[in-house]
């Protein structure tokens, strides 16, 4: 077998990206775009010793779940990875991955999980899209979506995970652009002006945000913008934000308000949260009401209890907890986001939760050994890589009664609770939720107790 040659494959199961594996003569190949249940002709593209990669050319068979994708550019764009699988296989197939990877990578067996919770609508559920600006080889302004591992943009305003207003406004933009001679960055060179819209909507108070990133200190004509984007129902905030760097970086640190507010307001549950530009938002606001629903339920909080909530962010699981908590403590890496977390929690005149910068594996430790903080709860939400040790020393010794752990990498999310599990908890509940449709990522909130409680 060599580079360039074709398989028949039948496609067996899936992998942890979302590519379809198939086998033969004893190897495993990986071929993106591929679905459960299909059988396809595949090039050999990649040859490793007991795997490879191949390239889809075409579909002999295709699988009883596969659907028609709704975005014609799912296979070059690459950020729906599953979108030909159907909405319902997409949710046994997350599940599948979370509880391989607690069996495989945690050692657990008979793993308490409940349904996951899925989505009523997986499309157009993002509150947020960053569109960058380009020229074409004709001259004109385009916008769109870098194609898969490139940064040559591939013209589509209707992104099937973003709202049908963004495309309005995208409209607008561009004529705007064309009509007055705005021109569009250009990464090679690093001349010319608009590198990136920026648009977020409240999916509750409907209110709708745009910002221009822009490679200068600012806009031309853009009181013309302005005019044109205010017609739009809602329109709430209109700014600039400037970035001068040669960078892959989005936004710069100056935001310049054009018109309207700085920031939009929307609500997760009860509480309400103010959103800037440079602001960090759950981009799932209806699925994020569920999974922090869900850590709140596994918390098992009465009134009464002092809960750390580590890896906080802008507090958002901080302040639903504090509903329901003596206190909250929160601990973040990052500055500005425990300034909104501080901001958030007067805004919704909250005052039993309370704020602490840096990092939890060194904020944790030294807590405990100087104040002896105590904890009834611990809830987790770290990045992709987990917990840091340190931390999780930090908590077996703190000995809370619960850790809800709130997860975005399973594998980590496996290796950390294993570590929880030979310190002295025990899982009770794992639930996975589905923040993500059409992409093969999957948040994960498992509840540990202590075995001696
Ligand atoms: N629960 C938050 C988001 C969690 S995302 C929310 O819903 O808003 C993970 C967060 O961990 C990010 O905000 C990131 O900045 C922060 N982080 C990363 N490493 C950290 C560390 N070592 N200590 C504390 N926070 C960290």
């Amino acid at each position: 077998m060599q580079k360039n040659d074709e398989l028949i494959l039948k496609i067996e199961d899936m992998g942890v990206d979302g590519a379809g594996i198939g086998k033969a003569d004893g190897m495993t190949f990986f071929v993106k775009d591929a679905v459960i249940g299909d059988v396809v002709r595949a090039k050999l593209m990649k040859l490793k010793k007991t795997y490879g990669y191949a390239r889809l050319m075409e579909l002999l068979e295709a699988s009883p779940d596969r659907v028609e994708p709704k975005c014609p550019y799912y296979r070059q764009c690459g950020g729906c990875q599953i979108q030909a699988l159907s909405y319902e296989k997409q949710l046994e197939f997350k599940e599948r991955k979370v509880r391989n990877n607690l069996e495989r990578i945690g050692g657990f067996s008979e793993i308490p999980m409940e349904p996951i919770v899925g989505m009523e609508e997986p499309y157009h559920y993002r509150n947020k899209a960053q569109f960058p600006v380009g020229t074409d080889k004709d001259g004109h302004i385009v916008t769109g979506f870098y194609a898969g591992r490139t940064h040559t943009i591939i013209p589509n305003r209707d992104c099937a995970l973003g709202l049908p207003v963004n495309r309005e406004i995208l409209d607008l933009v561009i004529d705007f652009m064309e009509k007055y001679h705005v021109s569009a960055y250009d990464e090679k060179t690093g001349k010319g002006l608009v590198r990136h819209v920026l648009i977020r909507c409240g999916f509750t108070s409907k209110e709708k945000m745009v910002c221009l990133i822009i490679n200068g200190k600012s806009l031309p004509h853009s009181e013309k913008l302005v005019e044109a984007l205010r017609e739009i129902d809602g329109m709430t905030s209109i700014s600039i934000n400037c970035n001068t760097g040669r960078t892959n970086v989005i936004l710069g640190r100056k935001t310049i308000v054009l018109w309207g507010q700085e920031y939009i307001t929307d609500k997760i549950g009860d509480i309400s949260y103010q959103i800037s530009p440079l602001s960090f938002y759950q981009v799932n606001p209806v699925q994020t009401e569920k999974l922090y629903g869900t850590a709140l339920e596994y918390a098992g909080l009465t009134g009464n209890e002092t809960v750390w909530d580590l890896y906080c962010g802008i507090g958002t699981i901080s302040l639903f907890l504090a509903q329901n908590a003596k206190k909250v403590y929160g601990v973040e890496i990052v500055p500005q986001a425990i300034e909104d977390a501080r901001r958030n929690a007067a805004l919704n005149g909250i005052e039993n939760a309370e704020f602490f910068t840096g990092k939890a594996e060194e904020v944790l430790p030294e807590q405990y050994e100087r104040n002896r903080v105590y904890a009834d709860v611990i809830v987790v939400d770290p990045p992709r890589k987990g917990c840091d040790q340190v931390c999780l020393d930090t908590i077996l010794k703190m000995a809370p009664k619960r850790v809800v752990y709130v997860s975005c990498d399973s594998s980590t999310l496996a290796r950390d609770l294993r570590y929880l599990a030979d310190g002295g908890y025990q899982v009770e509940k794992v639930r996975c939720c589905d923040m993500f449709g059409q992409s093969c990522h999957v948040e994960t909130v498992v509840l540990m107790s202590r075995k001696d409680k």
